[in-house]
């Protein structure tokens, strides 16, 4: 037996600007009953008891605003909230553990955030039933057995206090208006501000008004805000956006502080380096984005990692992606590298006002990708545009007889008109190129995007969107400013892939700048690491072998690496123990040599 679910995407109905095709070509309303009908609202509604799944209205509807999907009987028991009719789902809950950090990784729009507030106390779940008000004693009664309900009795009375560090924390500066010293003041419930302030790295940050903190900045207030909170559990929703390494690992060490003292963590992140050191345990939510999201059993965090890496949950027996990321097979095997140099340049001085920034001169040759790492405001995006000629350096030359396409970190959504029209505009034909169909568009879903509005878009879609532009593009090197921000884990790894396919496959070549050290280790030949004091002054190396730099950079930061035995991705080493202080000694910070049967051992 299967379980249909039919969904709709309101923002794709437009039941004025159609003919409405789902209604007219439904075999089932042919037959004369009522599958399909046009609701008040003027959207299409399904109705999932008649549908029979033979997907004619998600192939007839112009707009692509109908999924239909087939799911397991056994889930329909799980199901544990619904927004409306036709609307997204979820089934199961993670599973929070006193005293241990919980991970909760999976795609945008499969569910992370609901979850959380299910948790938080926020949303009362309704199982499903979105006519009638939901309530806690019916989701008690439902609970009843489970390692859940006593969790939820308390939250339901009100006696589990609950810190939320929400995803959106670009919303915030319109409720804390005033200064961080005052607003951190005022929220400390735990008398250690001081020392939560120098951790996160906050001290310059404090006489600044909220409005006007950088991003990184705004981050680690929330984080801050949510740590000094005395509550039973803590929540926090994606804590890594525009933060560097530095950052995340001095987010990750507090949230690691907060469960030690015995509280209830639960973490949502898209940066697997940053959710492998923070965690305990791992829950992985698959299903369709927009349409419905399972949340997988708990598993320890090292094996639960490698199975999203691997695509397959063994507890559950699911497959969610047909194929595993490999971090095994040298991506250079199949790249066209040559000797020819396609862009060089002599040492780079650069000032601004406050802030200075010298790179050594390199040179990049044809097929090869340079990862761009260091912390935040060292100048990485400044030595991007010197080179992309979107800005000029005080003394020093760059020669680039090649056509850089260049995706800037920051976007612009202010374009007037659709996602399908930005294309046209922007790169004419190279959109249709069906290389780039096949490696980037298609696996990163743009066609669901093609009718909506640039302005509407989500961080993540526009970063998308960007992104295909830039390779869309006609070029000899692709420059790509942090193009993980926003994007989750497996759409970082279609444009890893991409980067593979489009770039060292055909001969050209890359420069990427990212804070994701899983994706910089998985695309990047060679690396340029940036070190200094963050907004006052910067240097480059000039660029090297990618272990040199990765241990250049690591040493930096003072983490030491070590390869998975299973999956041959790169670990970060528990701080201080036997491991990291061996490798420190040698210098040894980035482990190069595969298949180390020492990971069992550190566990
Ligand atoms: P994630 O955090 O994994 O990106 P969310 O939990 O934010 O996912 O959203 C899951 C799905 O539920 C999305 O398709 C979203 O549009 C939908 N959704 C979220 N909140 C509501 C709501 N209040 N009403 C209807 N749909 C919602
Ligand atoms: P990163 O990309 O490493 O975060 P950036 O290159 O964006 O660093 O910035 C480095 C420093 O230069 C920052 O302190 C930033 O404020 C400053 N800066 C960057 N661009 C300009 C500009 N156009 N005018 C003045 N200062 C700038
Ligand atoms: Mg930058």
């Amino acid at each position: 037996m299967v379980h249909r679910v039919a969904v709709l995407d309101d923002d794709l109905c437009h039941s004025d600007k159609c003919g409405l095709e789902c209604i007219r070509d439904c075999p089932v309303n042919i037959n004369g009953e009522d599958c399909i009908h046009l609701g008040e609202e003027k959207l299409a509604v399904i109705s999932e008891t008649l549908c029979i799944g033979c997907g004619i209205c998600v192939k007839v509807c112009p707009f692509d605003a109908i999924t239909i999907l087939n799911l397991g009987e056994e889930l329909t028991k799980d199901k544990v909230h619904q927004y409306g009719i036709n609307s997204f789902r979820l089934y199961r809950l993670p599973t929070p553990r006193r005293g241990q950090v919980v991970g909760l990784v999976g795609r945008n729009g499969v569910g992370k955030s609901t979850a959380l507030q299910i948790l938080s106390g926020q949303l009362i779940p309704n199982l499903g039933d979105y006519e009638h008000e939901p309530s806690w004693d019916k989701f008690l009664d439902y609970l009843s057995g489970r390692e859940l309900k006593e969790h939820f009795k308390r939250v339901s009375t009100g006696e589990v206090r609950v810190s939320l560090k929400p995803q959106a924390v670009y919303k915030l500066p319109e409720i804390w208006r005033k200064d961080v010293r005052s607003l951190l003041e005022k929220v400390d419930e735990t008398g250690e501000s001081k020392k939560v302030i120098a951790e996160l790295g906050l001290t310059e940050a404090l006489p600044k008004n909220v409005p006007d903190l950088s991003g990184g900045e705004l981050q680690r207030v929330a984080v801050a805000v949510a740590a000094l909170k005395n509550a039973d559990i803590y929540l926090f929703d994606e804590p890594s956006s525009f933060n560097d390494v530095y950052q995340r690992m001095a987010v990750s060490r507090l949230i690691r502080e907060i469960a030690a003292k015995g509280k209830f963590v639960v973490l949502v992140e898209h940066d697997i380096t940053f959710l492998d050191y923070a965690s305990d345990y791992v829950q992985i939510i698959y299903g369709e984005p927009g349409a419905y999201g399972v949340v997988s059993s708990l598993y320890p965090s090292r094996t639960g990692i490698n199975s999203l890496l691997e695509g397959m949950l063994p507890q559950e027996n699911i497959r969610f992606r047909d194929r595993a990321v490999t971090f095994q097979a040298p991506t250079a095997v199949e790249s066209q590298q040559s000797t020819e140099v396609v862009a060089s340049y002599t040492d780079i001085k650069k000032t601004y006002p406050g802030f200075s920034l010298d790179a050594n001169g390199g040179e990049l040759t044809r097929g090869i990708v340079l990862g761009i790492i260091g912390a935040n405001a060292l100048g990485k995006t400044t030595f991007l545009r010197i080179l992309a000629g979107e800005e000029k350096p005080d003394s020093g030359s760059v020669n680039v007889g090649a056509k850089i396409a260049y995706k800037p970190q920051y976007l612009r959504s202010d374009f007037p008109g659709t996602v399908q029209e930005f294309f046209t505009e922007k790169v004419g034909k190279g959109y249709d190129d069906p290389n780039l169909q096949a490696s980037l568009a298609a696996p990163l879903r743009m066609e669901k995007l093609l009718a909506r509005n640039v302005s509407e878009l989500s961080g993540g879609e526009l970063q998308k969107v960007a992104i295909v532009a830039t390779f869309a593009q006609e070029a000899d090197i692709y420059a790509l400013d942090e193009p993980s921000a926003f994007v989750d884990v497996e759409d970082r790894f279609v444009i890893a892939k991409a980067i593979g396919r489009l770039v060292k496959a055909v001969g050209k070549s890359a420069m990427v700048i990212d804070h994701d050290i899983q994706l910089l280790d998985l695309v990047s030949d060679r690396m340029l690491v940036f070190t200094g004091r963050p907004g006052k002054v910067g240097s480059a190396t000039a660029p090297l072998g990618k272990e040199d730099g990765m241990n250049i950079f690591l040493k930096e930061v003072g983490l030491t690496y070590r390869r998975d035995i299973n999956s041959g991705r790169p670990r970060v080493n528990k701080p201080d123990g036997k491991l990291d202080r061996e490798q420190k000694e040698k210098g040894q910070y980035y482990y190069v040599t595969r298949g180390v049967p020492r990971e069992a051992a550190e566990e």
